[in-house]
Parts: structure tokens; sequence; C-alpha cells
């Protein structure tokens, strides 16, 4: 199934090219805040499945086109990420980081943005944004200390994720947090449709210009065990993200720039890069100070 995320906080399923709503079977009301909508058709996905299908086999829902769709997974308790996931990407930043031997760290959840928005530039002068193409996985069960040998139980499925990133100096979790920073979408595909989520194609472009090719077989630290992993240290939920990390290739991005992420068996999608706000509009004098300071 291809779930998606719409409106303030409706939840549906994708049925060819309509969407059919699925918000009247999870405990929550639509438009609700904060939107958990998906976190709860996730944790009740088993019990709700045959009903999800049923309805999806009916069909009469909306045209994908009049669907302004969200991110899927708009507010997990956590977005984890995996630095230095890829061999070739940790020879091209000369990093002295590997995933399966350095972890993770943590992105705002606030930075997830949906197929629909942009990517907005913060106003810092000269900073180089990059783009980082990556398989994101969703939690579908809440674990602890899981076995690699049961880690993919946990997993509820896909989507495309953009990890967004100032080069710099300052602090990764500052450099990645930024409003707009990960782009995730256009829908959560279920683990059931993916053959092996351990030989996915996934690719970027920039204007059509392809920047990104990979395939997750070369992930250093494989999809169980980030899962396995990440358990031993934290509780993971239902909806928890995951992004597996990057291969080689990432560059800068610019206002006016088009980005498409299209991972083999999860879709595509295309997001425009904006300028940044207005001066005064976004105050960055903390960050100027942490620059001095770090230098
Ligand atoms: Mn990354």
């Amino acid at each position: 199934m291809k779930l998606v995320g719409f409106g303030e906080d409706q939840v549906g399923v994708l049925a060819g090219e309509q969407v059919v709503e699925l918000t009247d079977l999870v405990d929550v009301p639509g438009g609700s805040w904060p939107p958990t909508a998906m976190l709860r058709l996730i944790r009740d996905y088993d019990r709700l499945a045959a009903t999800i299908a049923a309805r999806a086999a009916a069909g009469d829902g909306i045209p994908l086109t009049e669907v302004r769709l969200s991110a899927p997974v708009r507010w997990p308790s956590k977005l984890i990420a995996f630095p230095a996931n890829y061999q070739r990407h940790i020879e091209e930043m000369r990093s002295v980081n590997r995933a399966d031997h350095n972890g993770y760290f943590l992105k705002a959840t606030s930075s997830i943005v949906g197929p629909n928005d942009a990517i907005v530039l913060p106003p810092i002068e000269g900073a180089e944004v990059h783009h980082e193409c990556e398989l994101g996985l969703v939690i579908g069960r809440e674990g602890h200390d899981i076995p690699v040998e049961k880690a993919l139980d946990y997993v509820f499925g896909f989507t495309c994720l953009i990890d967004v990133t100032v080069r710099g100096k300052q602090e990764r979790v500052a450099r990645k947090s930024f409003d707009t920073f990960t782009p995730t979408g256009p829908w959560l595909v279920t683990r059931d449709e993916i053959a092996d989520c351990a030989s996915l194609g996934l690719s970027l472009t920039v204007n059509g210009e392809p920047r990104q090719s990979a395939n997750t077989r070369d992930l250093l630290l494989g999809i169980p065990e980030m899962v396995s992993m990440t358990s031993t240290i934290s509780t993971v939920y239902p909806g928890d993200l995951i992004a597996t990390g990057t291969p080689e290739g990432v560059g800068p991005i610019r206002a006016g720039d088009e980005v498409t992420i299209t991972i083999e068996s999860v879709g595509s999608m295309t997001i425009p890069v904006l300028a940044p706000p207005e001066p005064g509009g976004y105050d960055l004098r903390y960050w100027g100070r942490q620059r001095e300071e770090q230098a």
C-alpha cells in the first residue's frame, strides 16, 4: 500500500490515481494538532489492513491531482539520521566517521516538509547548502533492544528523503535542522511492496542533471542493523523516521534549482529551492556567534 498524508491532518491510501481517505479509521479528528493521524494509522495498521485493502479496491476516492499531499509522517517522536553510511561518500567528505562505528544523530522533526513544499535556504552569507539523497525508513512497532534478525519486523515502510545540510563547523544538528531541511514523500510505501530493501536504486538530480546515483546494497550499516542499533539506545515508536545515509555525489543547491529524488519501488518527487526570506524575517545572530567561537 501507498499511504499518504494531506490536508490539515488527513490520511489516505493511494488507489491508482485516486486518494481514498482513511482518517475516520484512526482515533483522531481531522484537523487536530499535533498532526498524528499517520502515527495512529501505522500503530493500528495490522488491525486495519483488511479494511484499508477493501477501501482501496473499491476506489471511490479523490483524484490525486486534486489533493495536496503533505509529508507522510509529520510528527514522529524521532528523526534519526545515519552519517557516513556509504564508503564513497566517506571518501568524498574525507570523513573519519563510519556509521557502523559511530552511530547516528538526530535532526529536528520540525524540519520535515512534504512533496508539495519547498526547501527554503537560510540567509547565511556564503553558506554552502547541500542535497543528500536518502532512503527514508519508517518504524512500525514500538521496540527496545531489537535483535538484528528481528529488526525488519519493526520496519513499516519507506519514503524518499532529502537530508538538506549546511556545510560548516557548527554543530551538525544545527546545520541540518533548519525549517524545510527534510523533504519527505511523496508517500509511505509499506514494506510488503518492497521485494528487497537491501537492493534499491536511489538517485537525485538538480535541474535534471544527475548528481547522485547508488543502491542500498552499498550501505555500510544495513537496514536491520540500523534499526537494531538505534533501538539499543532509544525505544523506537511507530512513525519514527530514519534517514539511512547518503551516497557520494552531494553538492550545492541554489535558489531557483529543482531537486528530484527517485527511489526504486518507492517513488519520485521534485522539490524547488527558494531564496532566503527577506532580511529581518529570520534572525541568525546566534549562528554568526557560534561560527566565530569555533573558527
Ligand atoms: Mn545525511
